[in-house]
């Protein structure tokens, strides 16, 4: 019998596992790590602060969306009828509200990546640092 023939079975739950150097299938070695944290701990500190980046990352990107189209002059609609701000058109003043927000969204992407949104494409332009406001 060849070895590919062989099922490669979980020494825990006896379900069938990738044939790795590991005994038990990746499931019950994600339960055992789950179940040895520390409450309170490191790994449990790290998904609550990911989990509220998650949550407010919307809530900045919204934010800066609004600031930046209601300070920026109009330079028409895109496909789907919202205005597009005029590159350098927002004026000094509003920046200032915008920039802190910008670094934040930067701050939590760099943790949790971008999530995707149905934001304009010039949004994340400008918080990637490649369209001025
Ligand atoms: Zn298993």
């Amino acid at each position: 019998m060849r070895r590919s023939d062989v099922a490669v079975l979980c020494n825990n739950c006896g379900g069938p596992k990738p044939d790795d150097h590991y005994r038990a299938c990746p499931d019950c070695r994600a339960e055992w790590r789950a179940r040895a944290r520390k409450p309170g701990g490191t790994a449990e500190r790290i998904d609550a602060l990911e989990n509220a980046v998650r949550l407010a990352l919307p809530c900045l990107r919204d934010d800066l969306h609004t600031i930046i189209e209601s300070a920026s002059l109009p330079d028409g609609l895109d496909g789907e009828d919202r205005m597009i701000p005029r590159e350098g058109s927002m004026h000094a003043h509003e920046k200032r509200f915008a920039n802190p927000i910008i670094k934040a969204i930067r701050a939590g992407e760099a943790l949790i990546g971008r999530q995707r949104d149905n934001k304009p494409v010039w949004l994340d332009r400008i918080i990637d640092g490649t369209r001025r406001m």
